[in-house]
């Protein structure tokens, strides 16, 4: 079972992927794996390094969404697909979804392209579900001022239009396959999203 965590930044993606995992762990017989984009392996997180760095401000958007892809391409071959064949459930902090919102819709790359370029960097792995934890940018962006006081990263520093057309466009891949993707209020309790990802997730579990 592959799950995957989206949203836009400071909407609690990594809070609830944890908790869902304490909370799944205990309760099934299989492993669960816990990992993240851009990252979960050496040459992701190397990648990661490049893409997240402020310093970076020439980066093109064509390069940028090879990166994005060249880590995620890693992580499926040398974590998530191995995970999957043992009959682990892997919660995975972001995805291909990610790219749609923040390469494609983000930066104004045709989506067919990004699309694309992620079916041949994934093999055409798909998560079983995903949840989208939504929130307005400003108030994500002042969760994350809040816990890691300046040290925004290269993404988390672009404009507040930017982070709302990659919210909308969330939004609008949700809307497009409900069946997968379902959206949480992220700016209610965090307990009370934990409460309903994990009946979700057990329901899909026992299924
Ligand atoms: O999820 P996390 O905050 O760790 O992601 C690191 C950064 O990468 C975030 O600022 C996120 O907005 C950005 N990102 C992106 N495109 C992706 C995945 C993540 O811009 N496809
Ligand atoms: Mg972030």
């Amino acid at each position: 079972l592959f799950i995957t965590f989206e949203g836009p930044d400071g909407a609690g993606k990594t809070t609830q992927l944890r908790r869902l995992a304490s909370f799944l762990a205990p309760r099934l017989k299989r492993p669960v794996i816990t990992t993240r984009e851009p990252g979960g392996t050496r040459i992701g997180d190397a990648i990661r390094a490049i893409l997240l760095d402020p310093a970076h401000v020439e980066l093109c958007r064509e390069a940028e969404v090879l990166l994005y892809a060249a880590s995620r391409a890693q992580h499926v071959a040398e974590r998530i697909r191995p995970a999957l064949a043992a009959g682990a459930v892997v919660l995975c902090d972001r995805y291909v979804d990610a790219s749609l919102a923040y390469q494609a819709a983000g930066l104004g790359v045709d989506p067919a392209v990004v699309a694309a370029i992620n079916r041949f960097a994934t093999g055409g792995l798909l998560p079983h579900r995903t949840y989208l934890l939504d929130i307005d940018p400003a108030e994500g962006l002042r969760r994350v001022r809040a816990r890691r006081g300046q040290g925004a990263d290269r993404i988390e520093q672009k404009a507040l239009a930017y982070h709302q057309r990659v919210r909308e466009a969330f939004l609008r891949l949700a809307a497009n396959d409900p069946q997968r993707i379902r959206v949480l209020d992220a700016s209610r309790p965090e307990e009370e999203i934990a409460r309903e990802i994990a009946a979700d997730c057990w329901a899909l579990c026992r299924r």
